[in-house]
């Protein structure tokens, strides 16, 4: 490695010096995350009528109004420790929740980026811009902490970020009105460079797209292709219920669309046709999205049973030679462009950043050499098969340090608790 973390050459084990077993692989970059909505976990999930994406928005409304600006900074940074013990090495963090009592945007980003320094994974914050409520609506006072006034505001928060903030988030175009888009991308583009990567919300829900063509007579994705050009650095998250032809857009434009298969399933959302899209030549990545489950192995085989499920077929994103080391390589490889970094292999000129699976691990016993343990791995274990987690090669701690938990979980019940 260079003193950067950058591998230099990856030459052959000599049989020595090993504690981690003697499988590693890259680590998974995660390309999309809201990291306090992590503290969800065990909230909302009791049915009461009308269970939708709109009822767990509400419950999320209600954690994102009430954290303190201590409150994200211990949320935080439990999150993102419990994201490398789940296999992932670096975040792109999808950024909303800027206004905190007491803290201006570049403030609570700057906790963002203190939170994940402190618990070693890389990070690629990216602020968010959202303007107004549901299509150009008067923006709801719930939704008062997540909003820029003008895209000035917004570009000074990425200035007051500085080297904090190398990228940048459209929330969705229910948030940012279409006539915004063309000075939003070119004030911080100009700010910015022409490379740093672009993310959007869009598609996840039907209700989104109905509204989406009943106001511009298309769906989000071909809206926004009508107001930019879309390109190999935008950064498509969900796109569950993007149609064919806008499916085709975003696979000619070399665009990346980033799936979170466990939050997708946990919010009811739908099932993307990824077997298709990767078919055609279609970019994929992984994100964690709500990080109330965080585990890589486990984004990859719902991503693979949901084609199975959908499709009622098998080795849906496998190859020949077999599913795990495949469908790794594809999402792990995928995550550079929602990272905009060289994430994703072990190969020169990119990060040191791996994990090591144990093939002591219990689930694993049985396989007869790699591919046969990463199958096992992605159909028969989880992120407990992980034996060490390794960032820019710094072995990391992934353990939850015992103050942090203790704190974690009391401001967790005060928040969302019946106490609250
Ligand atoms: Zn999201």
């Amino acid at each position: 490695m260079d003193d950067d973390g950058r591998i230099e050459a990856v030459t052959t084990w000599d049989g020595n010096g090993s504690e981690d077993g003697w499988l590693a692989l890259p680590g998974m970059p995660n390309g999309h995350s809201h990291v306090f909505q992590r503290a969800l976990a065990g909230y909302g999930e009791g049915r009461s009528g009308q269970d939708t994406f709109w009822s767990w928005r509400e419950a999320m409304y209600r954690l994102a109004n009430g954290v303190s600006a201590e409150d994200l900074r211990v949320i935080a940074r439990a999150g993102y420790t419990a994201m490398l013990a789940a296999g992932f090495t670096s975040v792109a963090e999808f950024h909303y929740l800027h206004r905190l009592p007491g803290t201006a945007p570049a403030e609570t980003g700057a906790i963002i980026a203190q939170a994940a320094a402190e618990s070693g994974i890389r990070l690629r914050l990216l602020p968010v811009y959202y303007e107004c409520g549901n299509f150009g609506k008067p923006a709801r006072p719930e939704q008062a902490r997540f909003l820029h006034a003008t895209i000035e505001e917004f570009l000074q928060t990425l200035e007051d970020l500085g080297r904090h903030a190398p990228g940048f988030a459209i929330h969705s175009l229910r948030a940012v009105r279409p006539e915004s888009l063309e000075a939003l991308v070119g004030g911080a583009t100009a700010m910015l460079g022409e490379t740093v990567p672009i993310h959007v919300h869009a598609a996840e829900q039907p209700a989104e797209v109905a509204d989406c063509r009943e106001r511009y007579g298309c769906g989000p994705i071909a809206l926004l292709g009508r107001n930019i050009e879309l390109g190999p650095r935008w950064n498509v998250i969900h796109a569950t219920h993007a149609d064919a032809a806008e499916r085709q857009a975003l696979i000619n434009a070399g665009t990346t669309v980033v799936l979170c298969p466990l939050t997708e399933a946990y919010l009811g959302d739908g099932i993307f046709p990824a077997t298709e899209f990767a078919a055609a030549g279609g970019r994929l990545a992984l994100g964690s999205d709500s990080n109330v489950r965080l585990d890589a192995v486990e984004e990859l085989r719902l991503l693979e049973y949901g084609q199975r499920l959908s499709e009622r077929a098998r080795a849906r994103l496998a190859n020949a030679d077999g599913l795990g080391a495949a469908l790794w390589a594809r999402l792990a490889q995928g995550g550079a462009a929602p990272l905009g970094m060289e994430v994703g292999r072990l190969t020169p000129g990119y990060y040191a950043d791996f994990v090591t699976v144990d093939p002591e691990s219990p689930d694993l016993l049985g396989s007869d050499g790699p591919a046969a343990a990463l199958d096992a791995l992605v159909t028969a274990a989880d992120r407990s098969a992980i034996s060490a987690v390794y960032v820019g090669g710094r072995r990391l701690s992934t353990r939850l340090d015992r103050d942090l938990a203790a704190r974690y979980g009391t401001r967790t019940r005060a928040l969302m608790g019946s106490g609250a």
